[in-house]
């Protein structure tokens, strides 16, 4: 079984050797392409990316350093420029968010970021969550009435966004968690065909969940179909689940089915479709003074079930950080935002990732910055999972009170990396001319 620290680690496999295949193909690190949809600018960021663009070509003429960060004089807003070497990305609950509510510091960070700091700078960044169950664009909808600043898709995964890639795999599927029919509608959104929900499955047996009624309103939503016409091709998790017991069970019977016909059962428990998902986090941060189960629970509860009812191990693939395909498909976002919003054409130097997890941010940022050509540097903040006193299991780079003083140390760590390197040229030339002057050993 599954524990909190063994995710993104593939076991025997309980699946077909094709379907082990696939699994295996999107069990590791994987790099997906950002949704085209996701990078499409809206019309605001379209004029912040002329007005960029044309600042950028100022700064060009006024600046004589090139692939250093822009360093203005201090500090009108006339004055600011785009940090070009160095980048953010930020978790989200417990970092900016928690129990729906802006954290306090959360706001004159972005601030700080955006402009308002001693340097006159401004510091591209992006949102990594494992969080979902609803569209991109309307999480940043949340997201920017929450900060009180415009996000954008552009700027933004979620734990389910990767599963985009998999419409083309698998025609029909089942997607659980989440309110009601959002996470039809992710799903649909994502281009796949066939979506199936528990809803459907309860509406056209009622029986399959004894102690789980349909409300009105999912009675009315959920779509009665003919399940022996049906072959399930795959099951998602795309967040959270909103009753534990009638989803696993019907996870369960899908799983032991044969091809994914619920009519079904297979006598070995080895024929069902794979399950994803979107991400493995055990805990995640709420209002409540403690830390919340959450989607990882749910996986190692699922894995621990079917061993139980069938003596056998089952595999499961889960997205989001810590994999490193999350921090690669990052990667590739952090690389259009910075094109496309800041006119910025190359890749930084580094990555300053500040999170709240240490099971998720920050070993992932950790393992993903033992290959990756940027520097990622992991910052914890205590405003989440992550309880001051504790030992985290996977040590951050830095540990911060919040994410004001994350970004503080961030930029000002940058700033003195400027500093430094300058006065390194200067030690040199001092030094070449004390050597012509005779002042030092040749
Ligand atoms: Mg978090």
């Amino acid at each position: 079984m599954t524990t909190a620290g063994g995710y993104g680690t593939p076991r025997v496999s309980r699946l077909s050797s094709l379907d082990a295949a696939q699994a295996d193909l999107y069990g590791g690190p994987s790099v997906v392409v950002p949704p085209k949809h996701l990078m499409a600018s809206t019309n605001s960021h379209e004029t912040a990316m002329e007005m960029e663009a044309a600042k950028q070509h100022f700064d060009e003429e006024v600046s004589s350093e090139e692939g250093s960060p822009r360093v203005a004089p201090p500090v009108t807003k006339k004055a600011l420029t785009t940090a070009d070497d160095f980048a953010l990305a930020f978790d989200i609950d417990g970092v900016l968010i928690r129990g729906g509510k802006a954290i306090p510091e959360a706001a004159s960070a972005l601030r700080y970021i955006n402009g308002e700091n001693p340097y006159g700078i401004k510091v591209p960044y992006i949102f990594v969550t494992n969080g979902g169950g609803k569209t991109e664009e309307e999480r940043c909808l949340d997201l920017s009435r929450q900060l009180e600043l415009e996000v954008s898709p552009g700027q933004f995964i979620c734990g389910h966004t990767p599963m985009r890639e998999m419409a083309e795999r698998y025609h029909t599927v089942l997607v659980v968690g989440g309110e009601g029919e959002k996470c039809r509608v992710v799903a649909e959104g994502y281009g796949f065909k066939d979506v199936i929900t528990p809803g459907d499955i309860i509406k056209t047996r009622h029986d399959t969940t004894p102690f789980r009624k349909l409300t009105d309103e999912e009675y009315k939503n959920s779509r009665v179909r003919d399940f022996s016409k049906t072959k399930i091709e795959a099951i998602f998790v795309f967040a959270d689940s909103r009753d534990w017991a009638g989803d696993q069970q019907i996870i369960l019977d899908v799983l032991m089915s044969k091809n994914g016909h619920l009519d079904t059962r297979s006598d070995s428990f080895d024929e069902g479709p794979p399950v994803f998902f979107s991400h493995n986090d055990v805990v995640w941060s709420t209002s409540h003074e403690h830390v919340r189960i959450g989607m990882g629970a749910l996986r190692a509860s699922l894995e621990a079930l079917y061993k139980a009812v069938t003596g056998k191990e089952l595999n499961t693939i889960a997205f989001g950080k810590p994999q490193l395909g999350t921090y690669q498909f990052a990667t590739r976002l952090l690389r259009q935002w910075r094109k496309n919003t800041h006119a910025i054409n190359k890749p930084p130097s580094t990555v300053y990732f500040v999170g709240d997890t240490p099971e998720s941010d920050i070993r992932g940022t950790n393992e993903f910055n033992e290959t990756s050509e940027a520097d990622w540097f992991s910052i914890l903040v205590k405003t989440g999972v992550y309880q001051e006193g504790t030992i985290p299991r996977y040590p951050p780079k830095k540990t911060c009170n919040h994410i004001l003083d994350a970004v503080k140390f961030a930029i000002d760590r940058e700033m003195a990396k400027e500093k430094k390197a300058g006065s390194t040229i200067v030690d040199d030339v001092d030094s070449e001319l004390e050597l012509e002057a005779g002042l030092l050993p040749n």
